[in-house]
C-alpha cells in the first residue's frame, strides 16, 4: 500500500490523539480512530487506511473531535495515510449537506467521492517508447533510408522524451505495428513514462469563435461572474442553435483564467461527441471526461488527476460533481432540464440542483443552460434568486422552424400504418429536394404492446408492471425496466393458439418498416439507444449525416439533444400525443420540453426548417404552445396551475417508497406508514398508493406523498417519521426529496 507513515512499534496506547475517521460506507456517521505513536496526526481530509472489523478499510478524516469518553481498549490505530492531496473543506461540507438534503447516509455520498479506491495508490510507471542512439541518429538522416511511415515517427519524436505506443502511434497517424516494428529494429527503446501525466491544458491564447451582438453581451456577463470568484447563480436560455455553448466557453476560459478548474455537466455525455469536437476546436485540446463508461483505468488516473489540480477543466456526468477539484471556479449544466440529472439508485439526487450547492460551497459560479429551462430554475430567475440571460436568435440568421400540427382525427394514417398522408407527402417533397429528414417517436423497438388476436392476452414483464416489447431486429420481447428478454412464442402462452400474437402500436423499428416501404431510395438511419450504444456510434452517425449518406433519420429522444444537423429541413413527430398520458405533474411540461428540443434540429443552417406534429388533441394547450412558439406563456400557465396547490416549484415534495418481494409485507409497511403519517400546518401526506410501477424488478412498490408549504423543512419531518415506524428488515423504504417522476 502507498502509505507515507506507518504506525511505530506497539505503543501502549495512554493519551495518544483521537480522529473521527468517514468511511465510504452506509454507515450511520464517522467513527473514531487512533492515531498511533511515531505516526504525525494526519490533518482533516486526509485519506486513511484504518482496520474495520477483521478486514481493512479506507475513510477520510473527518472534521469534529472523537468521544473522548470512548474506551482506550475500544480503539483501533490508523494504518497509514495515503500520498494524495486531502479532501479539501468544501467537498467535506458537500458530501454533508447532500447526506442530510437526501436522507441518506454520510458514509454512502462519500463513496461517490472516492471512486475507486485504487485511485489512491500512486499510478505504476507505464512502458512507453524512447529514441534509442540508433534511432537518433536515423532522426538526423544518417544511415539507411526509412520507410515514409518510420520518418513520420521519428519526426515526432524529441530525443530523451519517453511516448506512450498508443498516443505516439496517433500523432504520427501510423499504425501501432510501425512502432512496434521500429522497436524491433533497435530504432526505439522501451523506458518509464513519467507517472501522473497532465491532462492537456486548453490553449487559452486561441481566439474563439466572433460571437454576435447578443451571445458577446451574455458572454461578457458570464466572464463578469466568473472573474468575481465567488458564488453567484446564471440562466443562460435561448432558442435552439442560437450558440449557447460558444458563450459558456467563454465563461469556461475566464474561469481558467483565474487558474480555477471549471466543470461542465451534459445529459449524455456518451453521445456527445459533436460537443467535444466543438470545445477542441475552441481550446486545441479535449477536455477530461467522466462517466459511467469510462474504463476503471481511466477512471482510477482521472480521479488521482483532479485530486493533485493536474485537470484544468472536464465534462461529466452527473457523478463528476464528487470529484476532488481543489479549486471549483465554474459549475456549467447544459440542457439543465433534463431528468438525466436526476440518480434514482441509492443517493436520490438531482445534480442540477446539487450544482448549484456545490457551487455556492466552493465560492464558484453556475451556470444553468438550456432553451427550454424547467419551472424550478425559471421561478429563480423570475424571483432574482438567479440571474438570467437570453440569446433571441439564431446565430448565423437562420430562422426558427415553422411549426404545424397535422390532425390524426382528420387524415388519419391508413390502417395498420403510422405515417398520415400529409406526413407521408411532406418526407417525400424533402427527399425531393435533396434534403434531409427526421421521423421522431420517443419509444424503442417494434411494437410497445403484443396481443393475442384470439384471447386477447397481453405479453407482459413477469417482474414488473410492464409490457414487454417487441424487438424486431433481436427477435425478442424485451421489458424496458427490468431488462427481461424472451423469445416470441410461436403460440399464444394463454390459450394457445398458434400465430396469433400479434404487435399493437408503433416503435422505431415499426416507423422504419413503414419509411422502407413509402420511401424505398431513402437511406435510413435507425438512433436509438439500442442502434446507437456509445461514443463510437454516436460520432459515426454524426459524420454520416454531415457527409450526407443518409436521408432520413429515425430516432428515439436521444435525436433530442444537442446535435447539429445542417442539412436536416423536415422533423415530423409521429405521436406527439406520447408523453401526455399518466398522472406526472410534469407530463406537459416536459412534452414541450422534448418536443422543443426535437423541432430545434431542423432548419439549422441556409434552409429554412419545418416541424409537423402528428397529433389526436391539437387544441392541447402543449401543441398551441408548440405552433404558436410560446414557451414563456405556456411555462406561465403551467405555473399558474401549480401555485395554488402548492405543487412544485412552489412547494415541497418528498416520496417514499416502500417495496418488498412480498406484496402484503408492502402493503402492511405502506398503511403502517401511513397510519403514522406527520400532521401539521402546511403539510399534508397523500397515499400509500400503487407506486407508478407497482412491481418493479419482482418488488412490489408503494408510495407516499409528503407534500408541503415551500417554507417547511421536509428533512426532520421524514426523519422523525421514519424514526417512528419500524419495517420489517425485508421491506425497503427509499426517500426520494423533489421527486420527479410521478
Ligand atoms: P445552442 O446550444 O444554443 O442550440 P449551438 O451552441 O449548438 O446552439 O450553436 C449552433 C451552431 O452555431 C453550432 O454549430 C455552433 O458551432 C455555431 N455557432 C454558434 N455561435 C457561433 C459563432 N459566434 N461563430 C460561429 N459559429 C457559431
Ligand atoms: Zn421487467
Amino acid at each position: 500500500m502507498a502509505v507515507v507513515q506507518r504506525k511505530a512499534a506497539a505503543p501502549n496506547g495512554a493519551g495518544m490523539a483521537r480522529l473521527r475517521v468517514l468511511l465510504p460506507l452506509p454507515l450511520a456517521g464517522a467513527y473514531d480512530y487512533r492515531v498511533p505513536q511515531g505516526m504525525p496526526v494526519p490533518p482533516v481530509g486526509s485519506f486513511v487506511a484504518v482496520p474495520l472489523g477483521n478486514r481493512g478499510s479506507i475513510g477520510v478524516v473527518w472534521d469534529g473531535e472523537a468521544d473522548p469518553g470512548l474506551p482506550e481498549r475500544k480503539l483501533k490505530d490508523i494504518e497509514g495515510v495515503f500520498e494524495v492531496p486531502p479532501m479539501t473543506e468544501s467537498l467535506r461540507r458537500f458530501v454533508e449537506w447532500v447526506a442530510a438534503y437526501t436522507l441518506s447516509p454520510p458514509g454512502a455520498v462519500l463513496r461517490m467521492a472516492m471512486s475507486a479506491p485504487a485511485a489512491l495508490e500512486p499510478p505504476a510507471a507505464k512502458a512507453g517508447w524512447r529514441l534509442s542512439a540508433a534511432g537518433q541518429r536515423a532522426r538526423r538522416g544518417e544511415g539507411a533510408r526509412l520507410t515514409e511511415s518510420r520518418r513520420r515517427v521519428l519526426d515526432v519524436m524529441e530525443p530523451g522524451e519517453v511516448y506512450a505506443p498508443a498516443a505516439l502511434a496517433a500523432e504520427a497517424g501510423v499504425s501501432p505495428g510501425v512502432v512496434r516494428g521500429m522497436a524491433d529494429a533497435g530504432l526505439l527503446e522501451s523506458a518509464l513514462l513519467p507517472p501522473g501525466e497532465r491532462f492537456p491544458v486548453p490553449d487559452l491564447q486561441r481566439p474563439g469563435p466572433e460571437l454576435g451582438p447578443e451571445q458577446a453581451e451574455a458572454a461578457a456577463a458570464l466572464r463578469e461572474a466568473a472573474a468575481v470568484r465567488h458564488f453567484g447563480v446564471t440562466l443562460l436560455t435561448g432558442v435552439t442553435g442560437s450558440g449557447k455553448t460558444e458563450v459558456y466557453l467563454e465563461a469556461v476560459a475566464e474561469c481558467l483564467r483565474q487558474g480555477r478548474q471549471a466543470l461542465v455537466l451534459l445529459p449524455e455525455i456518451a453521445l456527445s461527441t459533436q460537443w467535444l469536437e466543438r470545445f477542441e476546436r475552441r481550446f486545441g485540446v479535449p477536455p477530461a471526461l467522466w462517466h459511467s463508461e469510462l474504463g476503471s483505468r481511466r477512471r482510477r488516473d482521472t480521479w488521482r488527476a483532479v485530486a493533485e489540480d493536474k485537470v484544468p477543466v472536464l465534462v461529466g456526468a452527473r457523478s463528476a460533481l464528487f470529484l476532488p477539484f481543489p479549486d471549483l471556479g465554474l459549475i456549467v449544466v447544459d440542457e439543465e432540464h433534463e431528468t438525466a440529472f436526476k440518480q434514482e439508485e441509492g443517493v436520490v439526487y438531482n445534480a442540477r440542483d446539487m450544482a448549484v450547492v456545490r457551487a455556492r460551497l466552493a465560492g464558484a459560479s453556475c451556470v444553468l443552460v438550456s432553451a427550454t429551462p424547467s419551472l424550478e430554475t425559471l421561478t429563480n430567475a423570475e424571483t432574482g434568486r438567479y440571474a438570467a440571460l437570453h440569446l433571441p436568435v439564431r446565430h448565423g440568421g437562420a430562422a426558427l422552424p415553422e411549426v404545424a400540427i397535422i390532425d390524426q382525427r382528420r387524415t388519419p394514417p391508413e390502417r395498420g400504418r403510422f405515417l398520415s398522408p400529409p406526413l407521408v407527402q411532406a418526407v417525400r417533397d424533402t427527399l425531393a429536394e435533396g434534403q434531409q429528414a427526421m421521423l421522431f417517436l420517443n419509444r424503442r423497438g417494434y411494437a410497445p404492446l403484443t396481443l393475442c388476436r384470439a384471447c386477447g392476452h397481453r405479453m407482459r414483464c413477469p417482474n414488473c408492471t410492464a409490457w414487454l416489447v417487441e424487438h424486431r431486429v433481436q427477435r425478442r420481447l424485451q421489458c424496458h425496466h427490468c431488462g427481461h428478454a424472451e423469445p416470441i412464442p410461436e403460440t399464444c402462452p394463454e390459450c394457445g393458439a398458434e400465430a396469433s400474437l400479434t404487435p399493437l402500436g408503433p416503435g422505431v423499428e415499426r416507423v422504419q418498416d413503414e419509411a422502407a416501404d413509402l420511401f424505398p431510395e431513402a437511406r435510413m438511419l435507425v438512433m436509438a439507444s439500442d442502434t446507437i450504444p456509445g461514443p463510437a456510434a454516436a460520432a459515426e452517425a454524426a459524420r454520416a449525416i454531415a457527409a450526407r449518406e443518409v436521408d432520413l433519420i429515425i430516432g428515439t429522444q436521444i435525436v433530442a439533444k444537442g446535435w447539429h444537423f445542417p442539412h436536416l429541413t423536415l422533423v415530423g413527430v409521429v405521436d406527439a400525443d406520447l408523453g401526455l398520458a399518466g398522472g406526472d405533474l410534469r407530463a406537459a411540461e416536459r412534452t414541450v420540453q422534448l418536443l422543443h428540443q426535437v423541432a430545434g434540429r431542423a432548419g439549422r443552417a441556409e434552409a429554412p426548417g419545418r416541424v409537423l406534429l402528428q397529433s389526436w388533441n391539437p387544441e392541447h394547450p402543449v401543441m398551441q404552445a408548440l405552433v404558436s412558439d410560446d414557451l414563456e406563456g405556456f411555462m406561465a400557465a403551467e405555473a399558474e396551475q401549480r401555485r395554488p396547490g402548492h405543487w412544485p416549484p412552489f412547494g415541497r415534495l418528498a416520496a417514499l417508497i416502500v417495496s418488498a418481494e412480498d406484496e402484503r409485507e408492502a402493503d402492511r409497511a405502506a398503511r403502517d406508514l401511513g397510519l403514522a403519517a406527520p400532521q401539521g400546518e402546511g403539510m399534508e401526506v397523500l397515499g400509500p398508493a400503487p407506486a407508478p410501477l407497482a412491481l418493479l424488478r419482482g418488488r412490489h412498490r408503494r408510495r407516499l406523498l409528503l407534500k408541503t408549504r415551500r417554507d417547511v423543512a421536509v428533512q426532520p419531518i421524514l426523519r422523525e417519521w421514519l424514526g417512528r415506524v419500524a419495517v420489517p428488515a425485508s421491506v425497503k423504504v427509499q426517500v426520494d426529496v423533489d421527486p420527479v417522476g410521478f
